[in-house]
């Protein structure tokens, strides 16, 4: 049986809250807030509690909520910050914006987040914050990136954009170091009808200045002692995503069952790597990312039985034109080169059934067969199918 598998669909999740989000905006409209407001303090105080943080300060999108923490911790001309190089560039932007420069350190391949053991190569006299990823929904290992900033007096800020809900060590994402930035991208695991994002912080000083910085600077109407930005979220984004958080818990648990699906259905097979959750970690998979040595056939063969795929991300950010002038270049970070160069992420979205996950199983066990099928009759040919010298291993 043929099937189509979309890489992600949003479609079916909307349908199933219709309702609730059509009451939502009709009470905004009678209320006639749309611009920060009661809908955003609502949801602040809901996220602040899911994320068992004292303070969410709502903003207009993750880049923002990076960049505004950052400038908000005093960062800026000067300054180094200590990041990854396989992340979406927002994380790096951000940096730049508030006046910075971003320094790459590599990352476990495993894992694909920071290797807590560069850090400290890194570390100048300039450092002034570190800020990991906790790319596709793994959290990086934040006890280790915490007791090298403390050694060194240095800030540390999440990156949570891709990790609504996930747990290191028992506790929740946005509360284990100065502050975390989340992403209501649509997109995301908790994504809104448009662009916003929230910062979540337990220190209460941090959190006054983010909310003087997302309003102009303003500390009470018309009252501008520092310089600041307009990044406010807008009621019908707050109102979305409040509906939408009732629910987060039961999708995340979803993710995490198709996780477990595809592990099951795609064991054993030598030519692709699954990604491994950390002991420390409870992973919320905003995706599912596996890493094959010869990414264009698989997601090829892929693409011609229904299933579609993604690469996040093919390029790393040190080896962006953006990026040139800070002098990285091939070769500066091997792990996330290989990863830029074997990731591919499989359909993930909550409502897939276990019929897709059975089909997008089927397909790959099927590359699989002609592969080595072909591998067998052109042997010496086709040397794609053994490993390039810098992925020493899939393992
Ligand atoms: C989505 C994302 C961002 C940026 O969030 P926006 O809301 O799109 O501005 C930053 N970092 C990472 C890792 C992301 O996935």
């Amino acid at each position: 049986m043929s099937m189509s598998v979309p890489f992600m669909d949003l479609r079916p999740g909307i349908a199933s809250l219709r309702g609730e989000f059509m009451t939502a905006f009709e009470k905004v409209l009678d209320s006639a807030a749309f611009a920060g407001g009661p809908w955003v303090e609502i949801f602040e105080h809901e996220f602040a509690e899911f994320c068992e943080a004292e303070h969410v300060v709502a903003v207009g999108s993750g880049t923002e909520a990076l960049w505004l923490t950052l400038l908000a911790l005093g960062i800026g001309p000067e300054d180094e910050v200590i990041t990854v190089p396989n992340t979406f560039i927002a994380t790096a932007e951000a940096i730049s914006f508030a006046g910075a420069r971003p320094v790459f350190v590599d990352v476990d391949p495993n894992t694909f987040t920071m290797n807590p053991a560069c850090i400290e190569a890194a570390i100048t006299p300039r450092t002034k914050a570190i800020l990991p990823v906790h790319l596709y929904g793994q959290p990086a290992d934040m006890d280790a990136i915490n007791a090298v900033a403390a050694r060194h007096g240095l800030l540390v800020v999440e990156d949570a954009c891709q990790a609504h809900g996930a747990r290191y060590r028992g506790r929740a994402v946005g509360a284990l170091s100065q502050a975390a930035c989340f992403s209501f991208y649509p997109g995301k695991n908790l994504g809104g009808f448009g662009e916003s994002g929230a910062v979540v912080t337990q220190d209460g000083a941090l959190a006054e200045t983010l909310r003087n910085l997302r309003d102009h600077g303003q500390r009470a109407k018309h009252d501008h002692r520092i310089l600041g930005w307009n990044s406010r979220m807008d009621a019908m984004q707050a109102v979305v995503l409040s509906a939408k958080l009732k629910h987060l818990r039961e999708w995340t648990e979803r993710r995490r069952e198709i996780a477990a699906l595809y592990h099951e259905m795609l064991a054993g097979m030598p030519f692709i790597k699954l990604p491994g959750e950390a002991d420390y970690a409870a992973h919320v998979y905003h995706l599912f990312v596996v890493r094959v040595r010869h990414r264009p056939g698989f997601m090829q063969s892929l693409e011609s039985g229904g299933v579609q795929s993604g690469v996040h991300y093919p390029r790393p950010i040190h080896l962006q034109g953006a990026y040139k002038q800070l002098g990285y270049g091939p070769g500066s970070f091997p792990r996330a080169e290989m990863c830029a160069r074997q990731v591919v992420s499989l359909p993930m979205y909550p409502e897939l059934t276990e019929a897709h996950i059975r089909y997008v199983a089927d397909a790959i066990e099927e590359y699989g067969l002609l592969a080595a099928a072909s591998v067998e009759e052109h042997k010496g040919t086709f040397a794609w199918l053994s490993p390039e010298p810098l992925a020493e291993s899939l393992t």
